[in-house]
Order: structure tokens, then C-alpha cells, then sequence
């Protein structure tokens, strides 16, 4: 195992680890001054993205700014994102596998680019004789089984915005995100399996529909329950198995699509505020998100790639679908839970299918600490050689135990900081060229500028904490907000004398080496006898402590310190461990940051992607009334928590 070296930051007892020699060796990226590179060339570096695509029409410049902050990425170039992910890959792996799919039952299906191509064309075809033009939005509300996407490259194909509503929002939800979207096509399902129950997804459809200030064209439904749920089909309403056999065979041609055209818009799930339709266009997107696939995750045409992440989200539409499909490397598409039937479900699944990068989220892996390390040690873990995390701060424990029980050690890990807006990652380490620092995200990628400023914008010293910035666009961005131009300048944009500096939202300091720790949303503070301490930064002072594998920390109205904390199975939750908590907080961010109450709960409350709602922790600590809990991941927490209290 590779110690690495120590580091010499201000932090304290910081590790620094060098990548792994034999994974530097075949990296994507190796070349130690392709930052410089970038940097001296900006904004033509970037030509290094878009040249991975095939592009219908080349683009005639890289980037237009002629009217900030509506940036317009390789202009006058024409392209297809479905040929970029299907077509082109014809020639050389028409064989290879592009997606398995493991359902719930343990069902598997397998699609090779050959198959893929064929069940996209049908879908495009039907999707097209059904009405749907170029610019029509197609709303997708699909668990995660091959027909998401199928129909996401199908819509992609013929020109139609894809816009995907995670499955286990509720029919308001969806309801909102068609009007919103002003879609009038509907991709759907029967149902799927939740644990042993087939769960009726239909019915919610049905009604979103009655709810719409529309109505829809046509609804297109995929079986994918069979006999277990048999639900009638009703006008304008079409079996998706049905339409595929009648178009199959058929191929659609391309629709050469301008890159600054909409791929899809994608409504932001956040813990606070109404949704916001973020638009993705099609050049710049699949540029950056291809480049980070294989800068960052290091994915190559060769890989069995996973990313856990649900299609629903933003991180499933670049790096589980266009990102890896883009590439032309083989996929596993997982419908299930990773605790069932047992809690080695995942690695079991990397162990089957010699899965060799791995991409989730720091609340799965903190789940995995917690059932502990001999689920994964009871498998043969050794086909990995990457892991890369995204969608909160990793904790340096949590870090370690990544790298140790699942990378064995000597896999490079990736913490990956990026928003639904940025499209695809800014921050992270380069895993074939720059150290790693377990808890630090890393510095901007190659092209990126980020600054950690403070309230009017400077610069902050290092260590202080400061409001993440960027401070130049980047390919990947959104091209503004669904029907909201303003709403676009006004929630992202500021316009300095340095030019325009798009805000993330998120807090964060940064090290001596330009290394990035992002705090989460600066909304995320605490504010302890005039003080605002980050939330983030005392929770993952908690679960430096040993036995403990999460915590949440809320303030009242007196300023006194909230931690809700989960342990280890089998962990006293005692005075002991709240005397060991207490202390570590106190040795990490000071005596004022001693909590006034430990409540030691089974799990947090979490929202569908796994985000922490601590503003329902908050309500709760404050005795204040809190709304629908519905929507929580986990809803049946709040009793417990609520009487733990008490
Ligand atoms: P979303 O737009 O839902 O994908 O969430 C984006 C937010 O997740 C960011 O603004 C951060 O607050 C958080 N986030 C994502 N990745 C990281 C990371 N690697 N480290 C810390 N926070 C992250």
C-alpha cells in the first residue's frame, strides 16, 4: 500500500498521497503542465474537449462572449449527441458491451453499441411518428432500466429535449416539471419493484396528467412489470414494447443539431426554493463532460464503468449516459438498492462483473462504514483501479476507508466537486498528474478558474473561509434557466471590473497549494455566539470520531449546538461517545463549537439524491411545525428523531 507522502499544510495532521506509479503509467492524462497548457492558450484549450466528438459541421471558434453572461460554446459546429454516443462506435466495437442492465430481481439485460443502435433507432422512430419534432421537450419519468436511456438518446437523435424527473418524485412534482418544461410527450412505466413490492408509477402519471395546466400529446408506457401490474392503456397512450417491435429496424437519420442547441433541461431537485429548469446545450456539454470522463475518471473504451448514481440526477445524465457512452466504454446500469437482498450487494456486483471504476456519493459510502468493512472484504474487490466520489463534502475518515476497503489501498480516489448547473466537473484532482489530499476536492481542472473570495470578492488567505467563484466560463455551463433569462443573470452572474464571475453558492477555503475544501451551501451556516461556523466543517469534525458514521449539525434560536449522529452497527451510543464527540469538535474548530445536545438517531433525514435536509433537523430542534415529509427518502426518521428530542 502506498502511505504517500505527509503533507505540509497549515490543517495540521494532513496526508498527502502521490497517484499509484502502475496507474500513472496508463493514465488518459498524464502531462504535468497541461494545466500551464491550458492556461496559456485559454480559451483554445478547450478545442482539446470538442475534438474528442465528431462533429457534423466543425465549429468555426471556440467561444463566443459577446453577450455575458450568455456564453455560447463552439459556435457555427454542428453535431449529435446520440451518434457521438452510439453511431460512432459502430465501426470499431459494434460488438462490445454498452450497457448491463441488473434489475431489481437480478434480472440482467445486455446491449451491445450494435444492439443499442438499434433499439435507439426504433425509439427515435416511434418517438417521431407519435408527433414529436425538433424542439419538442420529452419528459422522462423512468426508473433506472434501459428504456431511460434509450429514450434520452432517442429524443437526443431527432433533435427533442430530453427532460428527466427522478421516478420517486411525487405526481406534483412531476406535474410542475411538464408545465414548467411546456412538454406535451410523456415517457413513463408501469411500475417497478421497491424492496419485494411491485409499486404502481402509472398511477402517479396519471395523476400528474389530471394536474396539468396542458395536456399531453401522447404517453408512451414501458412494461415493466408484466403480469405483477396490468394497467389499461387509455387515449393517447401507447405500449412502448409495441411501438419498438413496430419500428424496429428502421433508422432514423441524425438531426445535426447546432451546439449551442438544447440537449435537455433538468429541474434541480435542491433541499430549499422552487425548482429551477437548468438548460444544457448540446457542444459544450458533451465536450466538457467527455474530457472529464477521461481526464478525471480516467475512463477508457476498455473499462466496465460504474457510476451508482440514479439517470434522475444530474450526475447520472453526464456520467452515467453521455459521458461514458460518449467514450464508448462498457456500463452497469443498476436498478437496485445497495442493501438488498444483503448488504455486499455492490460488491458482489463488482466482484461478478470485474467492475474497474467506480463513481458514487460520500452518503453510500458512509452507509458502507456503517454495515462495515467485511461486506466488502468477503469480495474479490482487486479489478478496480479507480473510485471517484461526488454530491458532498468526503470526510478525510471516510476518504480512507474508501481507499482502503474498496480501492485496497492503491486506487487513486477522485473527490469530484460540480452542480447540475456547471453540466460536468470543475474541481478535482487529475488522478494520472496531481497528488491527492483525503477531505480536499483538489484544484480547478485544467481551463477552470475558481477563487475562494470573500464578500466583496477578494481573495481569501488560505485556510480562511471565503464563497466558491468562477471566475471564467467553462464549456460544460448552463445556457441559462427554462423561461428565465434574468432569473439566470440574477441567481449566478455578477459583473466585477475583473469581468463576469459566476457564484456557486457553496463556502469553501482553499489551501496553500491551491487545493479546494468545499464546505457545502453557504446557507449551510451556524451562527454560535456571533460566530458563523459552516455546518460542514463541524460535521465532519464528528465523524472523525471513532464508531461514528454521520452527523448533522443545526443551531436554535439560542445559538446552541444541535449534533445528530448515527454510528457503526453495534457502536455504544453512551456518555463516552458523547464525550468523544463533543471533544473532537472542540480539538477540530474550538471550545465554541462544543455542542449543547447529542442526539444519536439510526439515520438522518434525507432528501431522494441522499442530501442531508437539515433544515427539517432544524425544525424539529426548534419545536417549529415542518410540512409534507413525503418526500424524504426516509420518512419514517422524523418520529424518532422528533421524540428523541423530546
Ligand atoms: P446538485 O446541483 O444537486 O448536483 O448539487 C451540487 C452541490 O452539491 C454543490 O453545490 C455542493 O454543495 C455539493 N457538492 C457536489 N460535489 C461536492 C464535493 N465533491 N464536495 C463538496 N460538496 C459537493
Amino acid at each position: 500500500m502506498d502511505d504517500g507522502a505527509q503533507g505540509t499544510d497549515a490543517g495540521g495532521d494532513e496526508r498527502t498521497r502521490q497517484p499509484p506509479s502502475d496507474f500513472v503509467a496508463n493514465a488518459n492524462v498524464t502531462d504535468a503542465d497541461v494545466d500551464a497548457a491550458f492556461d496559456a492558450t485559454w480559451p483554445d484549450c478547450w478545442r482539446r474537449a470538442a475534438d474528442l466528438l465528431d462533429w457534423e459541421r466543425d465549429y468555426d471558434d471556440v467561444l463566443d462572449d459577446a453577450d455575458p453572461p450568455f456564453y455560447e460554446w463552439f459556435p457555427g459546429g454542428e453535431l449529435n449527441a446520440s451518434v457521438n454516443c452510439v453511431d460512432r462506435h459502430l465501426a470499431e466495437r459494434k460488438n462490445q458491451v454498452a450497457i448491463k442492465w441488473i434489475g431489481k430481481r437480478g434480472e440482467r439485460r445486455t446491449y451491445t453499441y450494435l444492439d443499442l443502435h438499434r433499439e435507439v433507432n426504433a425509439a427515435a422512430a416511434a418517438l417521431r411518428d407519435l408527433g414529436v419534432e425538433e424542439d419538442d421537450v420529452v419528459t422522462l419519468y423512468l426508473p433506472m432500466t434501459p428504456e431511460l436511456p434509450i429514450t434520452m438518446l432517442a429524443c437526443a437523435r431527432i433533435g427533442a429535449p430530453h427532460n428527466v424527473v427522478f421516478a420517486g418524485l411525487s405526481a406534483e412534482a412531476l406535474s410542475t416539471r411538464i408545465d414548467a418544461a411546456e412538454s406535451e410527450y410523456l415517457v413513463t412505466c408501469d411500475g417497478y419493484y421497491r424492496r419485494e413490492d411491485a409499486f404502481n408509477q402509472k398511477s402517479k402519471a396519471d395523476n400528474a396528467r389530471l394536474r396539468l395546466d396542458g395536456d399531453l400529446e401522447a404517453t408512451v408506457v414501458v412494461d415493466r412489470l408484466g403480469d405483477e401490474l396490468r394497467t389499461p392503456l387509455g387515449d393517447d397512450e401507447y405500449d412502448y414494447g409495441t411501438l419498438i417491435d413496430a419500428h424496429d429496424g428502421e433508422t432514423v437519420d441524425p438531426v445535426a443539431r447546432d451546439a449551442g442547441d438544447l440537449l435537455f433541461v433538468m429541474y434541480t431537485s435542491g433541499t430549499t426554493g422552487e425548482p429551477k429548469g437548468v438548460e444544457h446545450a448540446t457542444g459544450g456539454y458533451l465536450s466538457h463532460v467527455t474530457w472529464t470522463t477521461e481526464a478525471v475518471l480516467d475512463v477508457k473504451p476498455d473499462d466496465t464503468y460504474w457510476c451508482a448514481a440514479d439517470i434522475g440526477w444530474i450526475t447520472g445524465h453526464s456520467y452515467g449516459v453521455y459521458g461514458p457512452l460518449s467514450v464508448g466504454t462498457s456500463t452497469l446500469l443498476f436498478e437496485g438498492t445497495p442493501d438488498y437482498p444483503d448488504r455486499d450487494r455492490v460488491w458482489e456486483l463488482i466482484d461478478r462483473n470485474a467492475v474497474t471504476v467506480f463513481y458514487t456519493a460520500p452518503t453510500a459510502i458512509r452507509s458502507f462504514m456503517k454495515w462495515g468493512e467485511e461486506y466488502p472484504a468477503n469480495h474479490d474487490l482487486s479489478s478496480l483501479r479507480l473510485l471517484g466520489t461526488v454530491g458532498e463534502a468526503i470526510s478525510p475518515r471516510a476518504w480512507e476507508w474508501y481507499h482502503e476497503h474498496v480501492g485496497g489501498g492503491d486506487c487513486p480516489v477522485v473527490d469530484t466537486w460540480w452542480q447540475t448547473e456547471t453540466g460536468a466537473i470543475l474541481l478535482a484532482t487529475l488522478p494520472g498528474v496531481d497528488a491527492m489530499k483525503p477531505g480536499k476536492v483538489g484544484p480547478p481542472l485544467p481551463g477552470i478558474s475558481a477563487q475562494v473570495v470573500d464578500e466583496r470578492g477578494d481573495p481569501v488567505d488560505p485556510g480562511e473561509t471565503g464563497y466558491l467563484a468562477i471566475d471564467r466560463p467553462w464549456p460544460g455551463m448552463l445556457r441559462g434557466l427554462r423561461g428565465g433569462d434574468e432569473r439566470y443573470r440574477r441567481e449566478y452572474w455578477e459583473e466585477t471590473d475583473d469581468g463576469w464571475v459566476y457564484h456557486t453558492g457553496d463556502g469553501a477555503t482553499v489551501d496553500e497549494d491551491g487545493y479546494v475544501t468545499v464546505l457545502g451551501r453557504l446557507d449551510d451556516v451556524i451562527t454560535v455566539r456571533s460566530q458563523r461556523l459552516s455546518t460542514a466543517k463541524l460535521e465532519s469534525a464528528i465523524v472523525e470520531a471513532e464508531g461514528v458514521t454521520e452527523a448533522a449539525v443545526v443551531g436554535d434560536e439560542q445559538g446552541d449546538i444541535y449534533a445528530y449522529v448515527t454510528t457503526k452497527s453495534g457502536v455504544e451510543t453512551d456518555d463516552t461517545l458523547r464525550e468523544t464527540v463533543a471533544d473532537r469538535l472542540e480539538y477540530e474548530v474550538g471550545p465554541i463549537a462544543r455542542p449543547d445536545e447529542i442526539v444519536f438517531t439510526t439515520e438522518l433525514p434525507k432528501t431522494r439524491s441522499g442530501k442531508i435536509m437539515r433544515r427539517l433537523l432544524e425544525d424539529i430542534t426548534r419545536g417549529n411545525e415542518f410540512g409534507d415529509v413525503s418526500a424524504l427518502r426516509n420518512p419514517e426518521v422524523v418520529g424518532e428523531i422528533s421524540s428523541a428530542v423530546e
